[in-house]
């Protein structure tokens, strides 16, 4: 099932309020326990030892009333400074600032009974449902004491695999609780934590969970947000509420418990049935944050006591999270200090028509703003002292823009030069063909503007160095520390009802080379229809279909035999009166790109398989020891049809069926089919022609 089903199901299962629990994945605590158990005996020696001293110190207080755990309280007794390491490859898994901070709401209403659906627990449990009185905040301060968000944007591929040595940057565990966002997780759960008894290794303790588990807009859905209250569970050391194990269910997990003496004993539940009495209970706590009933409400007064045990224990160092130092140090003691300025703006590539309207949106770090002082050269107005002004863009440009925001006791600004591209209405060409050569024109220039993903990085430019034709092209020079730096060249707007002849293809010289064989740096080619502000591949080179002179290990320079024509074929577009073209380029690491001797014209330049040709069907790491991806490009809306097949021919997995839209795709394997060790062929068709590629998983 890919994403979209699966989010379809979590929809229909929020409007329906009946559904199918179990199509929601996971947790992937206890298999990530067991495995380092089965590596570390003596840690599970020691940790049955501790949960042995919880289980009676936890019916010492239950024979006693929970004291100090008065549920009456909204004060909460411990504060917890959190970051957000968000692991991405600029996908939509780069979830946003603001479904961040949905999830940290969720969560703090979840931690002080304040989540709307508390009201929905039932009468039995309703006395017993806690109040924890534990706080979360995003850190303002990192390890180094320097102003944050508490968000730390990593890119890398790592996102794809989602394990243990996904947790990258972590910030020591005794100051933060460190929360990894990743696209796939290695187990197919959705979230994984370590309890701190089992916190072994201090750079992997804290939560690892999937974007679209988290909070309820963006990526996120109401029917998941609770999942970080679950793995937070975990980190403050609860277990499930059928005790250790992850098969909820079996008739077994009665003789299991989670140590915790006012949870019910329980198999277990994977869906909301809210009289369910197993194990010789009245009724379970089917709606318990330690199920996987996704009809979440509550803790329990037990499981309050039991994490505020844990806050106090220095077992993994919890103990030193909430304490006053530490609240300074990562500055989420009030007043929080307004330290960074930012915004944000409503348009997608912040590429307009003219004439059009932009919306900004404050987004400073910290500190509650409370004046604004926004400067926008080229926008009407051309200043404002809202906080989220809306601007016009009238004449085609290249803007800056500028804020400062105070807050009494600060105030700070910020820059972001070349933010908005506003280009033109009407075509800047008006020709029966179009060429361009770089001879003359400057990048950026007139007709050439230029974005990136990543400042210090090499962008697009006019050289001498090297032309396929006169003496001037344009190129990037790549570096291996250039790694998922996205460059693009914008070109400018053709009329494309002006070209001569009814079958309008452009063609490019390319000069590419590899660093090493595997480098896979990528360029693409987009038209769009609308200024830039959405686009529609048409073209995708990448690896050594890209290269045009094989491996090269020193800073390439193309010789005269080195440029390749490409083509596109532009025959869905005549009608377009204003058709804007550009090249975007994602570097793997590999070797400098060059570009010369762009031509449109109505006529069609060779005659290839443009479907195969721009396919890059790829399957990786191959051989896989972990997650496999399968990726693949689509220039048109096709019918796609990709399954596994195991190494007789017979079918293992049907990843995808159906149509498919122009774009980027990227299946994970394991998400549809755990592989056994073994050989496979993942199979590809589209538009009725089969690709095939061989599969080793050891
Ligand atoms: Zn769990």
């Amino acid at each position: 099932m890919n994403k979209i089903q699966k989010l379809l199901i979590a929809g229909a299962f929020l409007f329906s309020g009946t559904g199918i629990a179990q199509e929601l994945k996971h947790c992937g605590t206890t298999e990530a326990m067991n495995k380092l158990f089965a590596e570390h005996p003596e840690i599970y020696q020691q940790y049955l030892q501790e949960e042995e001293a919880n289980r009676l110190k936890d019916q010492e207080a239950y024979a006693q009333g929970y004291p100090g755990m008065n549920n009456r309280s909204s004060v909460p007794l411990y504060t917890i400074p959190v970051v957000f390491h968000i692991i991405h490859q600029n996908g939509t898994e780069n979830i946003t600032d603001a479904q961040i901070h949905d999830q940290m709401r969720i969560l703090n209403e979840d931690y002080s009974k304040m989540n709307a659906n508390n009201a929905n627990t039932v009468a039995a449990f309703q006395s017993i449902s806690a109040d924890c009185q534990i706080a979360f905040k995003l850190a303002q301060k990192d390890p180094n004491g320097n102003c944050t968000n508490g968000i730390d944007r990593i890119y890398s591929a790592e996102t794809n695999i989602g394990d243990d040595g996904s947790k990258l940057n972590p910030w020591p565990r005794n100051k933060y609780l460190n929360v990894w966002v990743v696209k796939t997780i290695d187990n197919g759960a959705a979230g994984y934590a370590y309890l701190p008894g089992t916190a072994f290794n201090p750079a992997t303790d804290g939560i690892i969970i999937l974007h679209n588990y988290i909070g309820s807009i963006g990526t996120g859905n109401s029917v998941v947000s609770h999942a970080l209250t679950h793995e937070v569970g975990h980190y403050l050391n609860l277990l499930h509420c059928w005790g250790n194990g992850n098969t909820p269910g079996q008739a077994s997990n009665c003789s299991a418990d989670d140590n915790v003496t006012d949870t019910p004993n329980t198999i277990g539940w994977t869906s909301c049935n809210l009289s369910g009495a197993t194990c010789g209970s009245a009724l379970d706590n089917v709606q318990n944050f330690m199920e996987y009933s996704y009809c979440s409400t509550m803790f329990t007064t037990g499981q309050k006591n039991r994490m505020h045990n844990a806050l106090n224990s220095t077992s993994a160092q919890r103990n030193q999270l909430s304490t006053t130092t530490n609240l300074a140090a990562t500055g989420v003691s009030t007043p929080a200090v307004l330290c960074a300025a930012d915004f944000l703006s409503n348009s997608s590539t912040n590429i307009v028509c003219a004439g059009d309207d932009i919306t900004f949106t404050d987004n400073s770090w910290n500190g509650d703003p409370t004046s604004w002082s926004w400067s926008f050269p080229g926008g009407t107005p051309s200043t404002s002292a809202d906080s989220n002004p809306t601007i016009t863009y009238n004449t085609p440009g290249v803007y800056d823009v500028s804020l400062t925001v105070s807050n009494g006791s600060g105030s700070v600004s910020t820059t972001k030069t070349s933010y908005i591209i506003v280009n033109h209405n009407t075509a800047q060409y008006s020709n029966t063909v179009y060429s361009e050569g770089f001879e003359t024109s400057t990048v950026p220039g007139a007709d050439w503007n230029i974005k990136n993903t990543n400042s210090g990085s090499n962008a697009w430019e006019v050289t001498s160095t090297a032309a396929a034709t006169g003496s001037k092209s344009v190129r990037i020079l790549n570096a291996s520390t250039y790694v998922g730096h996205v460059d693009e060249l914008l070109g400018p707007s053709i009329d494309m009802t002006q070209i001569a002849g009814t079958t309008p293809t452009l063609t490019f010289k390319v000069a590419h080379a590899q660093k090493t064989a595997a480098s896979a740096d990528k360029l693409q080619f987009y038209v769009s229809t609308n200024c830039g502000q959405t686009w529609v591949l048409r073209k995708a080179l990448t690896g050594a279909s890209l290269s045009t002179a094989g491996v090269v290990a020193s800073s390439f320079v193309p010789n005269a035999s080195q440029w390749v024509t490409q083509s596109v074929n532009l025959n869905g577009y005549t009608t377009q009166t204003n058709l804007y073209y550009m090249f975007r380029f994602t570097s793997d690491g590999g070797n400098n790109i060059y570009i010369d001797d762009i031509n449109l014209a109505g006529t069609q330049v060779g005659i290839e398989d443009e479907i195969a040709n721009n396919l890059n069907f790829n399957v990786f790491p191959n051989p896989s020891t972990e997650n496999t991806t399968i990726s693949f490009d689509l220039i048109d809306k096709l019918n796609v049809d990709l399954r596994v097949l195991d190494v007789v021919g017979r079918e293992v997995s049907v990843i995808y069926s159906g149509n498919l839209n122009n774009g980027e795709y990227k299946y994970n394997v394991n998400e549809h089919a755990k592989l056994a060790a073994g050989v496979y062929f993942v199979k590809l068709t589209v538009d009725n022609r089969t690709f095939t590629k061989k599969l080793i998983v050891e």
